[in-house]
């Protein structure tokens, strides 16, 4: 197969297993910088250009665009969608999993655990808010935040006001949501690949961190996750419609609540973590299920 890696670098960690993992399998495997692809969106013969060259012939496209560039990234993905090529995960799904008063409403539709959340736009409506969600302690996310930036631990009534505040004041949008902490600063993340999750890991935070991100100093082990988890991580990723997902977990003391559907979960921390050949597995799975506009969209989303 002709597969297109969407990824701004060839050097990180998941970019360079995914190309080691599909040449071994014998695959064709190209690295594009989707900022670089760009392309007459109107034509009745969809095509991407790439620094001057008509990409033709691919039956695959991975994505993995980063947060900062999901609009684009996006709009490239589905291009390729019309043409036929069948992405790993689909556009719209990408799109769903990003916004996460979105992905939240859709989880929340499905009956899937979630912890208490609220989202309010005007100051004033902030004290009911908190109300809510069931009081302090809180935690006050950035919608646009990733890695752990933007996500504060308020324990008090009145810091909660005031962190909500500023943020609004800066014309940020904000989640409230209930504090799980008995989850002792860990979460797990299920990395999901068609209906199944291939492994799993804990990440605990740093002494003193209620934020368990590697990126922040958290360190990852193995752990073997309950049915519960299991079936609560595969019906997340079904909702979202990704293929391949990480879905963070918090054991709360009322059940697994999700945190967040990664539509491109990093390679690097579950394959050390498990020692398991992931980036294998993806191939594997694109060998079984790529076929010419199997898309549920077609890039009509
Ligand atoms: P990001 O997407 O920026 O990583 P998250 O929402 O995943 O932000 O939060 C980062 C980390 O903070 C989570 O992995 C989790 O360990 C911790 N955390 C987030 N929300 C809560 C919460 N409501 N209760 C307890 N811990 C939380």
């Amino acid at each position: 197969m002709k597969i297109a890696l969407l990824s701004r670098n060839k050097e990180l960690y998941s970019s360079r297993r995914l190309i080691e993992a599909a040449i071994e399998k014998g695959h064709e495997i190209r690295t594009l910088d989707v900022l670089r692809c760009y392309m007459n969106i109107t034509s009745h013969h969809p095509s991407i250009h790439f620094r001057g060259e008509d990409l033709t012939g691919f039956d695959a496209v991975i994505p993995r665009i980063g947060a900062s560039v999901t609009f684009y990234g996006t709009a490239v993905l589905r291009q390729f969608e019309m043409m036929g090529v069948y992405p790993l995960n689909e556009s719209v799904a990408i799109s769903r999993s990003r916004d996460k008063l979105r992905a939240m409403q859709l989880l929340s539709r499905k009956g899937i655990g979630l912890p208490i959340t609220g989202f309010a736009n005007k100051p004033d409506d902030i004290p009911d808010l908190i109300k809510m969600v069931g009081g302090a302690p809180l935690v006050i996310k950035l919608l646009q935040g990733t890695q752990g930036i933007g996500v504060v631990l308020a324990e008090t009534q009145n810091a909660a006001e005031s962190v909500i505040e500023s943020f609004l004041g800066l014309k940020a949008s904000v989640l409230v949501q209930e504090y799980i902490g008995e989850a002792g600063g860990a979460d797990i993340r299920c990395f999901v690949i068609g209906d199944k999750v291939v492994a799993s890991m804990k990440r605990q935070g740093a002494e003193g961190e209620f934020r368990s991100n590697i990126h922040r100093g958290g360190s990852a082990t193995l752990i073997k996750i309950t049915p519960e988890e299991r079936s609560t991580a595969i019906r997340a990723a079904k909702t979202m419609g990704l293929n391949v997902c990480g879905v963070d977990i918090l054991r709360s003391n009322h059940g697994p609540v999700v945190m967040e559907v990664n539509s491109s979960p990093g390679l690097e921390g579950i394959e050390n973590a498990t020692g398991k050949d992931i980036a294998g597995m993806v191939i594997d799975f694109i060998e079984k299920t790529a076929k010419y506009g199997k898309t549920r969209t077609k890039g009509k989303g």
